[in-house]
């Protein structure tokens, strides 16, 4: 079985850009891609285009999420990802994605872009912001050829339940992939899906090296689908969408010492999100804070908008999600170092009113 009768038709028979690195990766002379002889910095060559997708970085990642290596798309973080899903299954003014808000706004950006609809299923208000899976099957009419759920959820921090996703995929067999997005997961008290997809075509998991292993400016995301589904994004892929510094950068993050630092990291981070959230939700003016299984906290506040600037003013800046449906009061706010959360605290303790 293969996912790819979702694909736009036209796609499957583009034959896709065949790069001079794609076609020829030895060689002791190298005249075939039009390269400068002499690097700029000799310890830091970047004469050569890199290897499209570089074997050993890709075999670092299979190892990390558990999957087999043709399992695996790496590109320029999750965002990259995303927009190629859009554009691989979803046809112009035909097709659709279904998001549930609030959540990530690059989804229904890359549908914009692509000219396709985008049909909404809110996440459940009155239950913790959890999904609605019932009324998501529901509106998963013949259009929709991709269903995002957003694993820790971003802005809301809330988590779904995977049971509730692989029934979902289940369902959806046959009319719709299942894009879990885990850019949090590595935060979350459950485990990744990742190892899910061998046995699920129409699944497929996004994860980044940009959050829990402090790469984001290094741009490294990946896609984890069946063999067919990654074949396919490839195909419509920029040429060489990995710059060789960020290739070793990752290579030094995914050492066995490096990572067991991310660990570490990612368990202070944990620690000092329920350290946050119940300093939070004791501070006057504070109406909620939302539970998270991310790196962030939504809170709720009586004065939004006077608590962001209070916080500006001390030059602390947060993500303003008012405009987000179900968050008309709220502030996403990163969850730092122990200083940084500690500054965040005592710039809430003091009156609204003494904001500058
Ligand atoms: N998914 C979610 C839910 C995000 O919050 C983000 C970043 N804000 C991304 C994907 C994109 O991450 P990146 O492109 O850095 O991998």
């Amino acid at each position: 079985m293969s996912a790819l009768y979702l694909a736009r038709p036209d796609l499957l028979a583009l034959a896709g850009y065949s790069s001079a690195r794609m076609e020829a990766s030895g060689g002791r002379i190298l005249l075939n891609a039009n390269e400068s002889p002499w690097p700029q910095d000799e310890h830091a060559p970047c004469n050569r285009y890199p290897d499209p997708q570089p074997a050993r970085l890709r075999g670092l990642l299979a190892d990390l999420y558990g999957v087999d290596a043709p399992q695996l798309l790496m590109g320029r973080g999750s965002d990259e990802m995303i927009d190629l899903l859009v554009r691989a299954f979803c046809r112009a003014g035909r097709d659709a994605i279904l998001v549930q808000p609030p959540t990530f706004g690059m989804y229904a950006v890359c549908a914009g872009v692509q000219g396709a609809a985008v049909r909404s299923v809110p996440l459940a208000r009155g239950d913790g912001f959890a999904p609605d899976f019932d009324a998501v099957l529901a509106a998963a009419d013949a259009c929709v050829r991709l269903v995002f759920v957003c694993a820790p959820n971003n802005p809301t921090g809330g988590m779904p339940s995977r049971e509730r996703i692989l029934a979902l995929a289940q369902a959806l067999q046959g009319r719709a992939l299942v894009v879990v997005d885990e850019a949090y997961i590595e935060f979350a008290d459950a485990p990744s899906l990742a190892a899910e997809v061998a046995a699920r075509e129409n699944l497929v998991v996004l994860r980044t090296l940009s959050k829990a292993h402090a790469l984001a400016a290094a741009r490294i995301g990946c896609l984890i689908g069946q063999a067919d589904v990654v074949g396919l994004l490839r195909r419509i892929m920029a040429p060489y969408p990995l710059p060789a510094p960020c290739v070793d950068a990752a290579e030094t993050a995914l050492t066995p010492a490096a990572l067991e630092r991310t660990r570490s990291r990612v368990a202070l981070v944990r620690g000092e999100r329920e350290r946050l959230r119940e300093a939070l939700a004791g501070t006057a003016g504070v109406r909620e804070v939302l539970d998270s299984q991310a790196n962030f906290l939504a809170v709720r506040f009586d004065d939004a908008g006077a608590r962001y600037r209070q916080l500006l003013a001390r030059g602390i800046v947060v993500r303003d999600v008012r405009r987000y449906p179900g968050l008309e009061d709220a502030l996403r706010i990163t969850v730092g170092s122990p200083a940084e959360n500690a500054s965040v605290l005592a710039a809430l303790a003091q009156p609204v009113e003494a904001a500058a």
